[in-house]
């Protein structure tokens, strides 16, 4: 393939756990797929040792003092053009010669480079699921007006995203998502309360980043999840459905108003997801083997327990306020799960800041972004000051 037909990729979180699998199906596509700009937020080492690898252009830090650092200790390459702070994350987000933007940073912070990305006319692959949940109604409309594809990354959307090409919305029914109920999913319900930040950061199917890991026991994964489809598909709260698959093989359902349902399989590494969306509409060899039925192979299926995953109780009741309540529970849930991380507060603490904060701020709709981003920001002060009743 020609030089000049390369996809040229924006990678912002090139040092986390998306970005490691992104890197992978950009080695073994290189062909197709050229990396012209990264982001991270202090990890300088590794992001410089990836703008070698990959000879890119831009990279960015958001962290100033790991900028300063990264240009004193000079192991970025020449050739890599170093931008930092937020106007940097900007900058590497619209950068010209790009021509799809992959959003794996984590956190709320994504949502101002996704919206200057589409406005640039950026296609974006969407892994962050937060920048959804906290301002969904402006990255849908600006990715509508600027004709920009917005291709969901995450498993469960990706799967669904699939499974519905080709088929009139008319006939959709539901969607229903799997979850593989985290690595307390069998745990006493007495046990909980003890849990710490160490054993709430080993998930026994995926490998991934810290905040998501937590989100994935306390299930508010799966409520961000709930909110993130109801943007990209455009289905009302009762039309969406969770089913705990503890195997992690089946990544979504989607039901037809004739009772068919089509689903998506693969084993669970993010490098399908990540290589349909970079590569889509076209198809190559994936990097990782897919599912062997020449074997052995159960999959179980259960409704969850909202008595063990009250925080996807929480999300439903979010979801159905709307307005900026999914942006309330959001932000709470960012701010519990670092304060849970630092041992401020309990693993049980986490759905009861989200209550408190969806209980005391305001959720009117935002109908600009400024106001939005108050809202997320009186959101985080609620749920920082909260005080565990636990300990
Ligand atoms: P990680 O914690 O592993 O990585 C986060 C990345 O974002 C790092 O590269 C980090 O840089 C960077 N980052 C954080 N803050 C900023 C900032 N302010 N500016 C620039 N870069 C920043 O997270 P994951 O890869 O696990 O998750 C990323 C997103 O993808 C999350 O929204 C998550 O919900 C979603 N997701 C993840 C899945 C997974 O399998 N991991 C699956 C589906 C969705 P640094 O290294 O310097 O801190
Ligand atoms: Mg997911």
């Amino acid at each position: 393939m020609a030089e000049s037909v390369k996809k040229k990729v924006v990678l912002l979180g090139a040092t986390g756990s998306i970005g490691t699998s992104t890197l992978r199906v950009l080695r073994a596509h290189s062909d197709r797929l050229e990396l012209v700009g990264v982001a991270a937020h202090s990890s300088h080492n590794e992001l410089a040792a990836i703008c070698a690898e990959f000879h890119v252009p831009h990279a960015t830090l958001s962290s100033e003092a790991a900028y300063t650092a990264a240009k004193a200790g000079g192991n970025f390459p020449s050739s890599t053009q170093l931008h930092c702070s937020d106007a940097g994350l900007l900058e590497v987000s619209t950068l010209p010669e790009a021509d799809i933007v992959l959003v794996a940073v984590v956190g709320a912070c994504g949502l101002k480079p996704t919206l200057a990305a589409i406005e640039a006319g950026k296609d974006i692959a969407l892994a962050n699921k937060e920048l959804l949940v906290l301002g969904g109604a402006f990255v849908i409309e600006a990715a509508k007006r600027n004709g920009v594809r917005l291709l969901p990354t995450d498993s469960e959307h990706n799967a669904i995203f699939q499974c519905i090409e080709g088929h009139s919305h008319a006939h959709l029914q539901k969607l229903i998502l799997t979850a593989s109920g985290g690595q307390f999913r069998d745990t006493p319900l007495e046990q909980l309360a003890h849990v710490t930040p160490a054993d709430a950061t080993q998930h026994p199917n995926w490998s991934m980043g810290p905040k998501i890991t937590v989100d994935s026991a306390t299930m508010a994964n799966k409520g961000l999840e709930l909110i993130e489809a109801q943007w990209l598909f455009g289905l009302e709260p009762d039309r969406l459905e969770v089913v705990i698959h503890p195997q992690s093989i089946v990544h979504s359902f989607a039901q037809f108003i004739d009772g068919s349902i089509l689903a998506q399989l693969s084993p669970p590494s993010m490098t399908f997801a990540i290589q349909h969306c970079l590569l889509y509409p076209d198809r190559a060899l994936g990097v990782d083997a897919t599912t062997d039925f020449s074997k052995a192979l159960q999959l179980d299926f259960k409704a969850p327990e909202i008595a063990r995953f009250p925080c996807l109780q929480l999300a439903y009741d979010a979801m159905r306020t709307s307005g900026s309540a999914p942006a309330i529970f959001n932000a709470a849930n960012e701010i519990a799960v670092d304060r849970f991380l630092a041992h401020e507060l309990a693993y049980l603490d986490i759905p009861r800041v989200i209550e408190h904060a969806l209980s005391v701020v305001n959720a009117a709709p935002a109908t600009n972004l400024e106001a939005l981003l108050q809202v997320d920001a009186e959101a985080r002060n609620v749920a920082s000051s909260f005080t565990s009743t636990a300990r």
